[in-house]
């Protein structure tokens, strides 16, 4: 596409430096957007920390509750035992004692609830007093874990066993058992109280746990001795091998811990922790699903909203884009449009070169730089010989096309790009040479004339038989203030004396010989 306007400093609708505004709208919505998404995630993330806290606040309290209970109930058995066992060795034991023990039994275990009952067995492990005052008939406990303990065990210490079934009356009990001693420190046997673990069951489901929840007591060696939910194929079974008591309890004696069940493949919070008096271990978990429930509830709302509103802004932004690349679609048509009115307006259609329009223009911008520059500016005008005689011998559409092509060949001519070639008006032209002196015009017009010639466009109207052209130059160095009219007229004078020297030459204004004057003066018509 032709420059609309000669000057390259002079670009009427040249490109603007425009904000990338689509990039901007672009990512300040991913920005939006991705902030809302990021405090979303912080947001959930501190609430769930903090109800994980909370959760395990609320555990390392039950389970201290849990060994509080566990400790005193121990305690008071274990108190009951020792006095009892104190008395029977001080006194030194024989059948006539029965008597006076069994009330003493039957009044102790009535008055602690936790105990089953209270029985004193010899060193062959049958019963001799119980708190129950008969006496049951099946064997003995000389099959009892305590009871061996105690036999081989000559240290006077409390023991607590698994948890066994009473022979009394098939309760499960939880053994606290010590040794009886005679005088000399032989084996007598051995004094147990049965502690209910009906006791623990109604105690841990005294405390409002969700169904998924669990406690449980436990000897320090991971034997199974009461659990919520009861369970009773599981008393006297082994955590042993279970986290707590591989991983935790050996590292603190009390703590929390989240732990996925390799039997139900629930999640938990474990509370734990082991008794200081006593070898037990109290646990409590609670299902992290169940302890993240409102979490969770809190979560799936908050993330629909922020999708929402993602959502919003996303179809807001999307909207956003839309106008802005419509809008912009709509300016560069117009550019286009603009800039294709600007050609048709500065050019001539049918030739492609300027028009006067854009040849005034160019002269005003030239007359200014060659003030600011003090170079020489030149102007060549020129005219088609006998051109209409051309259109009477062959048409008009034919001179149109004639026009056309001497158009072409001046353009060739004029390959600098300051130069600028116009149609001035019929089949007359003129060619703007900035920065040439008359010298510099006179090679161009040359130039264009033999072109032409060369172009052996037939012209029967014409002495030499093709196509010719005159021309008038004219170069001044322009100094402020000049006349644009003047300038032209000086050509235009120029040309006008070619035509009366003969046509087909070149004259330079205030110059009197015209070139190729003699030479072709010869071919003039007369
Ligand atoms: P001279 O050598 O003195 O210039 O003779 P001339 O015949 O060229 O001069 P004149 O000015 O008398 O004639 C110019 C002719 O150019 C008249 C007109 O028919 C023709 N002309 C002007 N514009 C156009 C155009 O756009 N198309 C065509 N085909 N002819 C045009
Ligand atoms: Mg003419
Ligand atoms: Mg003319």
């Amino acid at each position: 596409m032709p420059t609309p306007i000669h000057d390259p400093n002079y670009a009427p609708g040249g490109p603007l430096k425009r904000l990338p505004l689509r990039k901007a709208a672009l990512l300040f919505i991913g920005a939006v957007c991705l902030s809302l998404c990021g405090l979303l995630y912080l947001q959930l993330e501190q609430s769930r920390e903090h109800d994980l806290k909370t959760a395990q606040l609320a555990s390392t309290n039950l389970t201290r509750a849990m060994a509080q209970q566990a400790q005193d109930t121990f305690l008071e058995a274990d108190l009951v035992v020792t006095s009892l066992v104190d008395w029977i060795q001080a006194d030194g034991y024989d059948a006539t004692q029965n008597p006076r023990l069994q009330p003493a039994f039957a009044r102790r275990a009535q008055v602690l609830g936790q105990l089953h009952g209270l029985f004193l067995f010899d060193k062959d492990g049958q019963w001799v007093v119980t708190s129950f005052g008969d006496l049951p008939r099946r064997g003995g406990v000389a099959d009892r874990e305590y009871f061996k303990f105690h036999q081989q065990n000559p240290l006077a210490q409390t023991h607590i066993g698994p948890a066994v079934r009473s022979r009394q009356n098939g309760e499960w009990i939880i053994p606290l058992s010590r040794r009886v001693n005679d005088r000399n420190g032989e084996f007598l046997g051995v004094l147990l109280a049965g502690i209910k673990m009906s006791y623990f069951d109604q105690f841990f489901k005294s405390f409002n746990l969700d169904n998924n929840g669990a406690m449980f007591l436990a000897l320090a060696d991971g034997t199974l001795l009461a659990r919520r939910p009861y369970e009773e194929a599981l008393i006297g079974e082994s955590l042993a091998q279970g986290q707590i008591f591989q991983r935790y309890l050996p590292q603190a004696s009390a703590g929390t811990a989240m732990i996925r069940s390799e039997l139900d493949g629930v999640t938990r919070l474990y509370g734990y922790r082991q008794l200081e008096a006593y070898p037990l271990v109290v646990s409590a978990a609670a299902p992290e699903e169940v302890i993240l429930r409102s979490w969770y509830a809190n979560a799936v709302q908050s993330s629909v909203i922020v999708a929402l509103v993602v959502l919003g802004v996303g179809l807001f932004g999307w909207v956003f884009v839309q106008q802005v690349r419509n809008g912009e679609r709509i300016e560069t048509d117009l550019r286009e449009a603009q800039a294709r009115l600007e050609v048709i307006a500065t050019h001539d259609s049918l030739t492609g070169l300027g028009n006067r329009r854009l040849f005034e223009r160019a002269l005003e911008v030239e007359f200014a730089r060659g003030a600011r520059q003090q170079q020489s500016l030149a102007l060549i005008m020129f005219d088609i010989d006998f051109f209409k005689r051309y259109n009477d011998a062959y048409g008009h559409v034919n001179g149109d096309q004639c026009l056309a092509r001497v158009a072409d060949v001046v353009k060739r001519c004029c390959q600098r790009k300051s130069d600028l070639a116009v149609r001035y008006g019929g089949e007359e032209f003129a060619v703007l040479l900035p920065d040439t002196d008359a010298q510099g015009a006179l090679a161009i017009a040359e130039q264009i004339r033999h072109a032409i010639k060369e172009e052996q466009i037939i012209h029967s109207g014409s002495p030499s038989g093709y196509l010719t052209v005159s021309l008038g130059c004219h170069a001044f160095v322009p100094k402020g203030g000049d006349s644009v009219e003047v300038f032209i007229e000086r050509s235009d004078t120029a040309l006008y004396q070619a035509k009366n020297f003969g046509r087909n030459r070149t004259v330079v204004s205030g110059d009197n010989t015209a070139v190729n004057e003699r030479q072709e003066a010869a071919s003039l018509p007369s």
